[in-house]
């Protein structure tokens, strides 16, 4: 889960990292009265989960509460990279002398952490690193070694700070590590890491993504979760324990196993590349393992209120779940759909695997109105037609 800047501001409070005195406001008067109760000049800050919100004129400064109010009205409503505001920061303004960048992110194919540190902060990393990867310190280190001082101090030098910046940032860095590693994070960065007009080390922005796997760790976490952003049906998958993305397209897809339903995207995309309204996947949907009949019906649930959808691949390769029991399921989804008054689209389905002519002989005997192709390709292929079809989009 990704965190809203405010809420990696007030975790980089709670861990004692410098960060300016900033409230929350979702209108223009809340965002006066946090003004004023700040004092002084403000930088009213759009809350939206991606970057570069500078650049799109998501973070202004403000003299006063007044031109506060003002500058929150324009930002609330605006569209930055596709994400609505709907809230903003208001925090102390700060007088920048320098501004650097600090991370630490968990860096899977080293199977190491990684800590990058650089003078030249402010500007985006993505750039920074193809233009100047020299101004940019990269140090693996190992989980069981933590983030130490020694680490924080050879890091600073190599990237050039001198004797009285690198005692001041040290101690900073290793409270943004015990962020990362208390809160159980995998990534956290601060963009820009900022020297005040009066030499203090302050985080002015924060990102932070923490590692869902270890929620279980932290009950305190899931009040951080943003249901309000969520895709609606992506919050009615999650609700039922589903494997849901969705996506642009007008093919549902529902496959047992990521791997699987992560190829079939490819497949989907590739057999309607040719046809008229050149249909793609609708979602990602992986019903795993034990996908019994109230799963599948779950999952047709969820693809059939998705009004973008045309059609739908039903594709299930039989490993330790037999395919004669997700063919039963299929019958039962169809059954409960029924009752509930859905009203179902054309389905493909290619069953494989274990049990698979058993499986076949179920579908086949139960007349619903459904299409079975045995290959992936020819079933992706005959899915993206009867989307095109069926309206295309
Ligand atoms: P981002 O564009 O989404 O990364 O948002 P940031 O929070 O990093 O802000 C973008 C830029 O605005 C920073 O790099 C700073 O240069 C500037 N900025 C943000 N807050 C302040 C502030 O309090 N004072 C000054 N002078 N500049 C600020
Ligand atoms: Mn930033």
């Amino acid at each position: 889960m990704d965190l809203y800047e405010h809420q990696a501001r007030q975790m980089f409070e709670d861990h004692g990292v410098p960060v300016v005195p900033g409230k929350v406001a979702t209108s223009a008067t809340q965002a006066e009265r946090a003004a004023r109760t700040i004092g002084g000049p403000v930088v009213i800050k759009a809350q939206v989960k991606t970057g570069g919100r500078g650049k799109a004129g998501g973070v202004r400064m403000a003299r006063d509460a007044g031109e506060a109010a003002q500058i929150a009205d324009e930002i609330l409503g605006l569209k930055i990279k596709g994400f609505t505001v709907r809230r903003v920061m208001v925090a102390r303004a700060v007088n920048i002398a320098e501004e650097y960048y600090f991370s630490i992110l968990l860096d899977r194919t080293k199977r190491r952490y990684l800590a990058m540190l650089s003078r030249e902060g402010g500007v985006e990393i993505e750039t920074l690193a193809v233009e100047k990867p020299e101004a940019l310190v990269r140090r693996n280190f190992s989980p069981l070694d933590g983030f130490t001082d020694t680490l924080a101090r050879e890091m600073a030098e190599e990237a050039g700070f001198d004797e009285a910046d690198t005692a001041k940032l040290v101690p900073v860095l290793k409270q943004l590590y015990s962020v990362y590693d208390e809160e159980d994070a995998t990534l956290v960065e601060v963009n820009p890491l900022v020297k005040t007009a009066s030499g203090e080390i302050i985080a002015l922005d924060g990102k932070i993504t923490l590692d869902d796997n270890a929620d279980f760790r932290h009950p305190e976490h899931a009040q951080l979760a943003d249901h309000g952003s969520m895709d609606p049906l992506e919050a009615k998958a999650t609700n039922m324990g589903l494997n849901y993305v969705k996506l642009d397209g007008s093919v549902g897809v529902i496959g047992n196993g990521a791997g699987l339903v992560m190829s079939t995207l490819d497949v989907v995309a590739d057999a309607g590349a040719d046809l008229a309204s050149k249909p793609t996947p609708a979602n990602f949907l992986d019903i795993g393992g034990g996908a019994n009949a109230d799963v599948m019906a779950n999952g047709l649930e969820v693809i059939l209120e998705d009004l973008q959808v045309r059609s739908i691949f039903v594709n299930v390769f039989g490993g330790i779940t037999a395919c004669d029991e997700v063919a039963k399921g299929i019958v039962q989804a169809y059954r409960i759909l029924k009752s509930e008054g859905i009203e179902p689209k054309p389905l493909v389905v290619r069953l494989d695997g274990n049990n698979a002519e058993e499986g076949k002989a179920i579908l086949n005997q139960a007349q619903l109105p459904l299409g079975q192709v045995d290959t992936m390709d020819a079933a992706a292929r005959k899915a993206a037609e009867l989307a095109d079809a069926n309206g295309g989009l």
